[in-house]
């Protein structure tokens, strides 16, 4: 170098500074530099081909123009303090941002501060396209909660399944235990049903165990969990209530159902229930309290809730 003529640097040094810019040109990376004030000075042709613009409709431009409205003011902020702050790197953060046809894209950008030619700083931005690959993602975490809700909740009733409601039933056993809480379960079932589908065909049946469960769904406390034991048998948990309070609960809901009728064909169906309480028992314990409770409100005419011995 020592030996250069000033000549020949000034050819190299315009010869490097072309090579840079061909290089920023050809990148396949958006990269563009905006002034302490965060307008456009410079933007390469993947940046305008990423957001749709000509160069020369980025160019003195603010760069919030490619910003959501609700989030310009947060960014001019950090753009501010980029530009007057020690870090003369910007951490990797991923953006959402507006191309001219005012789609919203998603973008990974990163930035590093230089000093330009007038002594001033500037804010260099590089930027990469992962629209395609979050809306992937998102179609993806769709589908798994899809697939989640499918395989915890029953098809028909949209209620809890069988496998769900019986963990649930643990866990609140678990959390009793601990906490020497209480809580009530509820097994019901519905009455005659099968001449209902005889009568009518399946697919009332199906209309009426749909409507039903809706209404006794609606009928329970947020806390509640209501699961579909299969066919027409259901359970409850009424967590934090005893078996009196259980039972006058589920007597309001039996009185409720068998005034209201369903579908097109006016069809009323009664149901009956079990109550058992949580008192140091075991899972099975509880459901077949629960279950011969049950079975005595049918021998017993239906229409109608009992509460099993283990819970007085
Ligand atoms: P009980 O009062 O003794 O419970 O009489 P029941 O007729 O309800 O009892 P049974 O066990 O004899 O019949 C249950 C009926 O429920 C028969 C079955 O076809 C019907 N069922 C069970 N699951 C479904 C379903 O998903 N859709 C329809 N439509 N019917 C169902
Ligand atoms: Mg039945
Ligand atoms: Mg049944």
């Amino acid at each position: 170098m020592k030996d250069l003529q000033p000549e020949r640097l000034y050819q190299l040094f315009n010869r490097s500074k072309r090579n840079t810019e061909n290089v920023i040109k050809a990148a396949p990376i958006g990269i563009c530099i905006t002034t302490p004030s965060g307008h456009f000075e410079m933007v390469n042709p993947a940046y305008c081909e990423f957001y749709g613009y000509q160069e020369e409709e980025l160019l003195g431009q603010h760069f919030t123009l490619v910003v959501p409205l609700e989030n310009r003011a947060h960014l001019s902020a950090l753009h501010d303090d980029f530009m007057r702050g020690s870090r003369s790197q910007e951490i990797r953060q991923e953006w959402d941002v507006i191309n001219k046809n005012g789609e919203l894209c998603t973008i990974i950008s990163e930035a590093a501060r230089i000093e330009a030619e007038d002594g001033e700083p500037r804010k260099v931005t590089f930027i990469i396209d992962i629209t395609q690959r979050k809306r992937l993602e998102e179609r993806l975490k769709l589908a798994n909660e899809r697939l989640d809700h499918i395989a915890h909740h029953d098809e028909l009733t949209g209620l809890l399944n069988r496998r769900a409601g019986l963990r649930r039933l643990d866990e609140e056993i678990k959390r009793c235990e601990r906490y020497d809480s209480l809580f009530s379960i509820v097994i019901y079932d519905l009455d005659n049903f099968k001449s209902i589908n005889d009568t009518y065909g399946h697919a009332i049946g199906d209309s009426v165990l749909q409507q039903t469960t809706t209404l006794v769904n609606e009928a329970l406390r947020d806390t509640d969990l209501h699961a579909r034991m299969g066919g027409e048998e259901f359970l409850i948990m009424m967590l934090g209530v005893n078996a009196e309070e259980a039972y006058q609960g589920m007597e309001r809901i039996r009185e409720m159902l068998a005034q209201t009728t369903f579908t097109d064909h006016q069809l009323t169906v009664t149901l009956s229930a079990g109550i058992a309480s949580y008192v140091e028992s075991s899972r099975t314990r509880l459901l077949e309290c629960a279950d011969n409770a049950m079975y005595q409100a049918k021998q017993t005419g239906r229409n109608r809730v009992v509460i099993g011995p283990l819970s007085m």
